[in-house]
Order: C-alpha cells, then structure tokens, then sequence
C-alpha cells in the first residue's frame, strides 16, 4: 500500500488512513488544501502501512499531531488502527470516519481509544464539516507542549554500564542527542517503534530513524557522522591522540600546508574536553568549558585541511627506512614522513574491591558532566585533591544536595590551585574529607555505599552513596611504544635534551645531529603534551608544544 510523506520532516504530520484509494486521496487533497503549509499530510491505504509509517516517524522523531482513519477497514478497522497508533503516539488526536450506519461504534469507541471526534462521510463541504474540527484539534494538540526530536536518540538504562558509555562518547564528540529511560513510557514506546525488546541496550535511534542496537563507537561514530577512514596511504604528518597538544599540532600542521591526519582513540578533546570549565587559558577571561574549546580547534583543524579520525585506536609504531608507519587495532595502518605523539594520560583506576563491578553504575572516572543532571538533588562523591576534581565538585555542586570531595593527603592546598580552593571554600554544600581514602564500594546493580578509611588514623566508616566520581592520578598509556621510543619508568615519553645521558647521544640514534627539543629516540617522531616526560600538565603548555613540534617537524623536513 503506498504511503506518502512529501515535504519536510519538521512539520507535525496529520496522517490519514482510508482502505478505498478514492476516499484517501480526496482526504489528503481536503487536507493539504488548508494545512499543506504548515503540516505535513501523510496518507495510508490500509492500518498495517499507517502503522509502518508512524513507526519510522517515531525513530525519526518527527511530531504527529491528528490522526484520521476510517473505520470500515479489512484486516484491521479504524478502532484497533487507532488503539495501536495510540501506543505510538499518545499525544496525537483521533478521529474516526464513519458512515451514518457506524455512528453506533464511533460512539463506543470514544471509550475505547478515547476518541477526540467521529466524522460522518462525505465531508462536503470542507470548510464547514472537516477543517473546523481538525482545528479544533490541531488548538488543542498545540496547546501542550510538543518539540520535535529530530536528534539522535538514545534509550538505554540509568544503570547500565554501555548506555552511560555512549552518552559520553556522543556528548564527547558535540553529537547532540536526547536520552530516553528504557523503562519510562517514551523510553518503552520507541524501542517498540524499533522492534527491540529492550534486553540489549542502549539503542541509539539516528536522526535519519536507524535504530542500533549496543553499538560500538566506530559504528556509532560513522552512523553520526565522524571520519573513522583515512583518505591516503602516505601522510606529511600523522598526530596520535585528539586532545589540546594534537589539535594544536593538526591546526598548525595543517594550516603550514603540511598532509595531516590526526588519530584519536575515543573522542576529540582528550582530558580538556572534559572539563566543566578551563579558567586559565589565555585569552578566556571567563573561562571556556572543554567542549566549547574542543569544537572550535576541531572545527578550525577542518578548516584548514587536516584530517580527523575518531575511534581509531593506534597500537603500533614502526620505523621503515624513511617512513614512520603507524598501525591501528583493526590490523590497517598509514605511513608518513613524521609522526607527533599526544597521547596525553589517562585516568588511573582505583584498585579497591567492588569499584570494578560499579563502573558505569554509580562510579565514573571523570565524565562528571554527562551524569551531571542525574545527579540532581542527591549526595555526590568525588575523589581526587587536583585541579579536575576541584572543578567537577564545583559544577556538580549546582544541581546535588551535597558534594563531598575525598582526599588523602592532608589538604587540597598542595595539589589544586589557589583559585579553585577559594571557590570551594565559598560554596556551601561542598564539603572537603582529607585523610580519607575509598577501601570499597557495595552494590547490586547500582552503587549503594562506600567504605572510608580515615589514613591518620585506619578508622572506617560506610556512608550511602550512589554517586562516585573518581579523578586520580594520570597515567601515560604507552605501552605500545615499548622498544620504540625511549620512556621513562612511568611510560613518559623523554624527549629532547633529556635524552642525553651524560652528553650522549640516545641508543639507536644514527644522525650527526642531537635530537630536537621535542623529537624522541626516534628521528622524525615526537611528541607533545602530558605524554611528555617532565611536561607542565596544562592546557595552554599542551597546545604550545603542539604548535612547536610542528615547527620541528619542518626542520626535520627540511633536512632529510
Ligand atoms: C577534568 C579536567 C580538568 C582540567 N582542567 C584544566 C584547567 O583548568 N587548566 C589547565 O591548564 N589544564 C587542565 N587540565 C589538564 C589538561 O586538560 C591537560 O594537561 C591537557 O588536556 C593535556 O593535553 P594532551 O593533548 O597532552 O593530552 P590529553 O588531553 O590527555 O589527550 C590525549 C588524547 O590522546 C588520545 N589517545 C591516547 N592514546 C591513544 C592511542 N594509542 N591512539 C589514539 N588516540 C590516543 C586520548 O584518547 C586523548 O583524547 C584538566 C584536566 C582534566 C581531566
């Protein structure tokens, strides 16, 4: 049976559903006439294909704002159609065609699907019999408050551990979308629409209505959107890692009029790109979030050429003659002359029993901005003495009844900066734990309690919790460029003159030439940012050494 949708998907659609060919298009032709403008007019032959269509309107998420069918059809009449509609789209109104002999059913029927009105067939004229009804309806349905959700949609579990995931993979990568619990009725009414049965989740629902079930980032990641495939074999410049020291080195790489391509693992933005708010970089005198940061310097790389890959993890680094050759997990790989690490550091784990099993469920490792309107009116905890805790607690401490920050060491002086401490001092309803250490976290299926240790004294305590938030200590994940590039006993990278030992040069190394300031044991590679041995761990020293190495990468050029 065909089914018509012309025009643009913004509009509320007022469907109309009638078995006879005739009648159908003489509806829709009635209704395009007064509302074509404003709305679109959708029309079906039959329950089954009105129900296909509003299906795929739903993962769309294009709004319905009356529907009309006629109540003499075969196989399914225009109660049972509208019964199941209704499932689907609550909120549309529902009218009934009929004919003088139907009006008996009509009338049951507005307690079956509580009917908004029965027309009697024919309609003539329009101006007196339909359209003051279907305004009518089209007040009313306006009146409420309807939005389109034309964005990608995500219906997973407040608990589980991928649905959490995705939601930061996409918020991390500017992809808009809205969130739906699975176990609230729109959350329900659009698995349903996608055929899933819930068991598997999250399901992300894509702007253009594909629903996908637990998906992986790279799926996630070309199904929105983002370049996950390079264009060429051979680069001028290959950057690894997405965060302030890779942007940095793409825009200036790029913008110099060198063949760049950066690789990130995750998302663009690196560990800046969580931060709530960067109060320290130059020229931001009101602070700049992350996620603002992140979006211009990925949109200024674009700009000028550069290549941004997402979700693609590099595993491999190998020298080969003159080419550097980068390999990824999947097996492929790229080469060019040059390579720039910023790999940045990571997260470290927190080793304590039960924090495994509760990532996800109650525990994160950064990621407090995504959680953030979870956490609304409820006891948050956060651990860490550094400047991102500090800003996690102050952001979080708008929407949570308590934050609670739990640090080792004596005080948070010695390890955040001044300016954060003042503004937690200054904030009522965030409090500082020092001494105190999590031992151990309880839980079925979320987080429920914490185990303190007080490290003054070995005293414990359980507190309820049901919000953890961890930001400990970063650590280099450069396991991969073990017999490669030089690193120090905590994975750094060393670089430059710390690669002299004793006035001489590093082992392998076969050029005339000491290594340049940023270049590694290896000519041609170098590196960047937190990844560094004996770096400044901030922003602003993170993009200038992207900007640097750049400038390095000329010389090396230049002299090869
Ligand atoms: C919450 C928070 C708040 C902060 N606030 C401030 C602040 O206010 N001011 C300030 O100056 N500094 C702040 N910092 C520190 C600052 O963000 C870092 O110093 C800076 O991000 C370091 O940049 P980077 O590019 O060297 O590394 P990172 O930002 O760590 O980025 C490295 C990137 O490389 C990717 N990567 C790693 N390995 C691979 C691989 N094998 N393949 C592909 N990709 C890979 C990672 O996924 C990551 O995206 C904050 C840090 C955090 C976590």
């Amino acid at each position: 049976m065909p089914v018509t949708a012309p025009e643009s998907a913004d509009r509320a659609a007022i469907i109309t559903v009638d078995d006879d060919p005739g009648v159908s298009r003489a509806v829709a032709r009635d209704l395009r006439r007064r509302y074509g403008e404003q709305h679109r007019i959708v029309r079906a032959e039959s329950g089954d294909s009105a129900l296909d269509a509003l299906r795929e309107m739903k993962l769309r998420g294009d709004l319905v704002a009356v529907i009309l069918a006629d109540y003499r059809m075969p196989q399914m009449n225009g109660i049972e159609f509208l019964e199941r509609a209704m499932d689907i789209y609550p909120s549309a109104r529902r009218v009934l065609l009929t004919a003088y002999a139907d009006t008996g059913a009509a009338i049951d029927a507005i307690n079956v699907v509580d009917l908004d009105h029965y027309l009697l067939k024919p309609w003539d004229p329009p101006e007196e019999k339909l359209y003051p009804v279907v305004d009518g309806l089209l007040d009313a349905w306006m009146a409420t408050d309807h939005r389109a959700v034309p964005e990608t949609k995500i219906v997973g579990h407040r608990w589980s551990a991928r649905s959490s995931e995705v939601r930061e993979f996409l918020a991390r990568n500017q992809v808009p979308y809205r969130w739906y619990a699975s176990d609230e009725p729109e959350g329900e009414r659009l698995l349903a629409a996608a055929g899933a049965d819930g068991l598997r989740l999250p399901v992300v629902i894509t702007p253009d209505g594909e629903a996908l079930v637990e998906p992986a980032d790279a799926e996630l990641a070309t199904k929105v959107g983002l370049a996950t495939t390079p264009s060429k074999d051979f680069y001028d410049l290959i950057v690894i890692g997405g965060g302030p020291a890779g942007l940095g080195a793409a825009v200036y790489g790029a913008s110099e009029g060198l063949r760049t391509v950066l690789v990130e693992r995750t998302a663009t933005g690196g560990q800046a790109g969580q931060s709530s708010r960067i109060e320290n970089y130059l020229g931001f005198p009101d602070g700049v979030s992350g996620a603002q940061l992140t979006d211009r310097a990925r949109r200024q790389a674009a700009k000028f050429g550069a290549e941004v890959l997402t979700t693609r993890d590099v595993v491999g680094l190998e020298v080969n003659g003159s080419a550097r050759s980068v390999r990824f997990s999947d097996g492929t790989g790229i080469d060019a002359h040059t390579v720039i690490l910023a790999t940045g550091v990571s997260y470290r784990q927190l080793a304590a029993p039960g924090l495994d099993d509760m990532t996800g469920r109650g525990v994160y490792y950064g990621s407090a901005l995504t959680e953030a309107a979870a956490c609304m009116s409820q006891d948050v905890y956060i651990v860490g003495g550094a400047n991102s805790a500090g800003q996690a607690a102050v952001y979080l401490s708008r929407g949570a009844r308590s934050v609670t920050i739990l640090v080792r060491g004596a005080s948070l002086q010695r390890s955040m900066s001044y300016y954060l401490v003042q503004q937690i001092e200054d904030i009522p309803n965030i409090s500082v734990r020092t001494c105190t250490e999590v031992i151990e976290a309880h839980g079925d299926d979320h987080l429920e309690s914490l185990t303190l240790r007080n490290t003054a004294n070995g005293e414990t305590e359980t507190v309820s919790a049901q919000w953890l938030f961890l930001f400990i200590g970063a650590a280099p994940l450069t396991d991969w460029l073990s017999g490669v590039v030089e690193r120090d006993d905590r994975g750094f990278v060393v670089a430059g003159p710390d690669l002299a030992i004793e006035g001489q040069k590093p082992r392998g190394w076969t050029l005339d030439r000491p290594p340049y300031h940023l270049e590694t044991s290896v000519p041609g590679v170098f590196v960047a940012g937190d990844a560094r041995a004996e770096s400044a761990k901030r922003v602003a020293s993170a993009v200038g050494e992207g900007a640097m190495a750049v400038m390095l990468v000329h010389r090396y050029l230049e002299k090869t």
